[in-house]
């Protein structure tokens, strides 16, 4: 949650800026005009959020082939500035925007596939101004919105349990660094990067080989790519879970062990994690490792930590260090098949008891 308003306030920033020059905002003062804007998506849904300064006409088309709609504001200036506008959601492909020169400003919403739209105005409340609200929710999981959430924040929604009976239950798997960024390195010369990058690997060819489940790699070469891409990667599968894996490195080199981490709210070490469902997956994996004989733990609990690459928003999320690769003993173990099998297999068996005991499966 914390990591979507941040988002959100960055985009509303970088929009606000593009959208409302100084000298915008002193010469349409009688016209209604886009104070801000706002983005916010679940799996689901997403809403596309105007804040105005008076309320505004509008109306709202669907077009198909492709998939796309369009929404006209009367009477609103509006920058074309918000064509550079880019964000990746499983739903809005693209925004763009035309004046029509008669005042009419167009806004036109690409769509990664075909998608129920409805827009409504926010009416204004004491101290409040008004908002238009651009409301696109997939089609595949139509059935299971509320039919009154117009006033409700996104996320009251529980699109993990929408998805029951439906669809193929999806894992992306994160094999850490890559590429120029070879991660932790052992004194033997086993990099990280590789460890990972194998037992990712096998993760998905085991899920892959599960009825009912899918799993996707946010890499399956040895290549950098970055944390935002790896989470943009999830978010684009619309995945359910999402695992990280990574091997350890610590200066003392008697640390052994694998960790589980998911993303706390603030970093600290009693905050609340940001996804409980995180936390929980988080304890189902730490299960599965500590019932494996030919694995440890090191801490016998899910732990929290600001890993970028955890802020997936809604999506449960957990980062797994395998073993330290700064231990020597470890890092021969991490180099063998049989160990790679053994983690991969322990993964394998928590991510699904996880879809199991959130009904996902
Ligand atoms: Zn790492």
């Amino acid at each position: 949650m914390m990591d979507r308003r941040f988002v959100l306030k960055a985009l509303a920033l970088s929009m606000g800026g593009l959208l409302l020059p100084g000298s915008m905002v002193h010469a349409a003062m009688s016209r209604p005009r886009i104070t801000d804007v706002r983005f916010a998506s679940t799996p689901n849904r997403t809403r596309i959020i105007f804040s105005l300064n008076q309320e505004i006409k509008h109306s709202l088309a669907t077009l198909r082939d492709p998939d796309r709609v369009v929404l006209d504001l009367q009477n609103t200036e509006l920058s074309s500035d918000l064509n550079l506008l880019s964000f990746t959601d499983p739903i809005v492909r693209k925004v763009r925007t035309d004046s029509l020169g008669n005042g009419t400003m167009r806004a036109v919403f690409e769509l990664q596939d075909e998608a129920s739209s409805r827009a409504f105005l926010l009416k204004d409340k004491e101290g409040e101004r008004p908002r238009l609200v651009i409301e696109f929710t997939a089609t595949e999981t139509r059935d299971t919105a509320d039919a009154d959430t117009a006033a409700q924040p996104v996320k009251s929604e529980k699109p993990l349990m929408a998805r029951k009976g439906r669809r193929d239950i999806v894992i992306v798997l994160d094999p850490g660094h890559g590429g120029i960024d070879p991660g932790a390195i052992g004194s033997g010369g086993v990099k990280e990067k590789d460890v990972a990058l194998s037992v990712a690997k096998q993760v998905a060819r085991e899920i892959n080989a599960t009825p009912g489940f899918k799993a996707y790699l946010t890499r399956n070469e040895d290549r950098f790519v970055g944390l935002s891409r790896r989470c943009a990667i999830a978010r684009n599968h619309k995945a359910d879970l999402f695992i990280s894996l990574h091997a350890d490195a610590f200066h003392i080199p008697s640390a052994r062990g694998a960790s589980v981490y998911c993303l706390s709210e603030r970093g600290r070490r009693n905050a609340v994690p940001a996804n409980n469902k995180s936390f929980m997956l988080g304890n189902t994996l730490l299960s599965a490792i500590a019932n494996t004989p030919s694995l440890s733990l090191h801490f016998k609990t899910t732990k929290q930590a600001r890993f970028a690459v955890l802020k997936t928003q809604e999506i449960p999320s957990v980062l797994v260090e395998m073993a330290f690769l700064s231990n020597h003993q470890e890092e021969m173990l991490l180099r063998k098949s049989s160990h790679q099998a053994s983690l991969a297999k322990a993964v394998t068996v928590g991510a699904k008891n996880f879809a199991q005991k959130t009904g996902l499966a």
